[in-house]
């Protein structure tokens, strides 16, 4: 798919490096936004969550020039602690940090979210999807001077109830609000960090919660566009943060979504499937 999508070309990311954490196939949301910085210039290097996914991710990075292609496991301080300190040798400064990062247990993306989010599966969910933000934006900005930028992903499950999405959208809630408090705290070091909230896309991550159809389907007939959520929508709103297009703007949620957050009651033909 991502193949498919034209990047505008330019050299709004020229001279800048960044980190893109979250890539795990051609699909991904961070793979498109990678694509685009390329376009416009930037140099990246890229981590991948395991040895399974490297195979995937390392053919992708090469193919934009990675200049890094590093092993992160963001459970693992200790990987963490690595990919950052290699980060740090090959460049020793960065300019920006793409997270786009998020996990949950399969069982507590269906049905019932009052039985199904265990203490094990509610710990497990906000330190992948939530603090690995808080985290890499931590060891990002010891990096970064300033014009730096950091940007994550969250979804509308978040601030509405959305079916199946559960313990996820906790999290999300948890990863906007440390977005905000994370552009307090970086903000007087003249670093911006801010998240896009993006409708769904067809990606791994998911494929994981149950009646993923219905909500694409749904997204798309309700949505004020009527139209699934473009990649390239995504990527463009992440130039725009992440580049100096963006200055002045740290702390916001920017919705990528067709519109559909700011649907209240959907018309009565989105109602039948
Ligand atoms: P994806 O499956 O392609 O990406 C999820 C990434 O999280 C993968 O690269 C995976 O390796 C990584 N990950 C999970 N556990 C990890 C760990 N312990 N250490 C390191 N990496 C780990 O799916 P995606 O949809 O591109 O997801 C990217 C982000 O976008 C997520 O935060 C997701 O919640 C968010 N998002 C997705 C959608 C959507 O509809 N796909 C909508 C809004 C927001």
């Amino acid at each position: 798919m991502s193949e498919e999508i034209a990047f505008p070309k330019g050299e709004l990311m020229k001279g800048k490096r960044g980190l893109i954490m979250g890539v795990a196939n051609k699909n991904s949301i961070a793979w498109h936004i990678a694509r685009q910085l390329h376009a416009q210039g930037a140099t990246l290097a890229f981590t991948y969550a395991n040895e399974a996914l490297e195979r995937r991710v390392r053919p992708l990075a090469q193919s934009v020039d990675a200049a890094l292609i590093i092993e992160c496991d963001v459970l693992d301080d200790a990987s963490m602690e690595a990919a950052f300190a290699a980060v740090k040798d090959a460049w020793g400064e960065l300019d920006f940090l793409v997270h786009a990062i998020a996990f949950t247990d399969k069982t507590a993306l269906e049905g019932s979210f009052v039985e199904n989010t265990t203490r094990q599966i509610f710990r497990d969910t906000m330190d992948v999807s939530a603090f690995s933000f808080v985290d890499a934006a931590n060891r990002a900005s010891h990096l970064m001077k300033p014009g730096g930028a950091m940007v994550t992903l969250t979804y509308l499950g978040s601030e509405r109830t959305i079916p199946n999405y559960n313990v996820m959208g906790v999290a999300k809630a948890a990863l906007e609000a440390s977005m905000r408090y994370l552009a307090r705290d970086l903000g007087p070091k003249g670093i911006r960090v801010n998240a896009i909230s993006a409708g769904p896309i067809r990606t791994l991550a998911a494929a994981g919660i149950s009646s993923g159809r219905h909500m694409f389907s749904f997204n798309r007939k309700a949505s004020p566009l009527r139209d699934d959520t473009d990649p390239k929508g995504i990527a463009g709103a992440a130039l725009y943060l992440l580049s100096d297009l963006g200055a002045s703007c740290t702390g916001e949620t920017h919705h990528v979504d067709a519109g559909f957050h700011i649907v209240g009651m959907p018309e009565e033909a989105a109602l039948k499937e």
